[in-house]
C-alpha cells in the first residue's frame, strides 16, 4: 500500500482534487518527479478500460498543471506510465528529462525511463480508445529492453556504465 499511504502524506502531496491526486515520488529518478494517482482504486494502467478515458484525462491535466506551476516547460518533461509498474494503484509519472538524482542508480531504472518500457500518456490514451485496453507487454521483450545499452536520452552518447552515464547527464545540465 506504499503509493495509497504516501497519497495520505502530506510530505509528498502536491496538488489534491476531486479525482485525483499528485504526490512527489518518494525515490526520485530527476531533479523533478511526481505521480498523479486517481482516488478510485484502480490498480494499474492494465485495468483502465475505454469508460475511464475520461478520468485518465483529468489525471493529465493535473500532470501538465504539476509543469506549469514549477514555472518549466511541457517539452523538458515526460508524463505516462511504466509499461511493467512495481507500485500499485494506478500512476502517472511527471518527471524531467535531465534525469539528474541520487536516486537513478541502476540500468534497470535507466531504461525503464527511456526505451518502450515507459509508455507516453499520448500512446496509452491512444492504445485505450483504439482497443479498448492496454495490452501488456511481451516479458521476452521487455527483459531485452531492461538490459539495452545505456544510450543518453540527449545525444547519441552511449555509456559504458551508469556512472559514466550520470557524468554525461551532466554535460546537458543548465544547472
Ligand atoms: P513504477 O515502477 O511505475 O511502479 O513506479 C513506482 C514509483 O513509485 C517509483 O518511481 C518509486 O520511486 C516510487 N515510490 C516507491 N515507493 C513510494 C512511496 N511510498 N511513496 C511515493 N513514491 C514511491
Ligand atoms: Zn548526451
Amino acid at each position: 500500500m506504499g503509493l495509497v499511504n504516501s497519497m495520505h502524506d502530506p510530505a509528498l502531496l502536491f496538488i489534491s482534487t476531486d479525482l485525483g491526486v499528485v504526490i512527489r515520488d518518494k525515490y526520485p529518478k530527476a531533479r523533478h518527479h511526481f505521480l498523479v494517482l486517481p482516488k478510485s482504486d484502480i490498480p494499474s494502467i492494465y485495468h483502465v478500460k475505454r469508460k475511464d478515458l475520461s478520468l485518465l484525462y483529468e489525471l493529465h491535466l493535473l500532470a501538465v498543471n504539476v509543469i506549469e506551476i514549477l514555472g518549466m516547460k511541457t517539452d523538458d518533461f515526460k508524463i505516462g506510465f511504466h509499461a511493467l509498474p512495481s507500485m500499485q494503484r494506478l500512476h502517472l509519472h511527471v518527471i524531467s528529462t535531465d534525469f539528474i538524482s541520487s536516486c537513478l542508480k541502476t540500468k534497470k531504472h535507466w531504461n525503464s525511463f527511456n526505451t518502450e518500457l515507459f509508455l507516453d500518456y499520448e500512446y496509452v490514451r491512444n492504445e485505450i480508445e483504439v482497443n479498448g485496453s492496454l495490452r501488456r507487454i511481451d516479458k521476452q521483450k521487455a527483459s531485452e529492453l531492461s538490459a539495452k545499452e545505456l544510450k543518453c536520452n540527449q545525444c547519441n552518447h552511449v555509456a559504458s556504465n551508469m556512472p559514466n552515464l550520470k557524468s554525461h547527464l551532466l554535460v546537458h545540465s543548465k544547472r
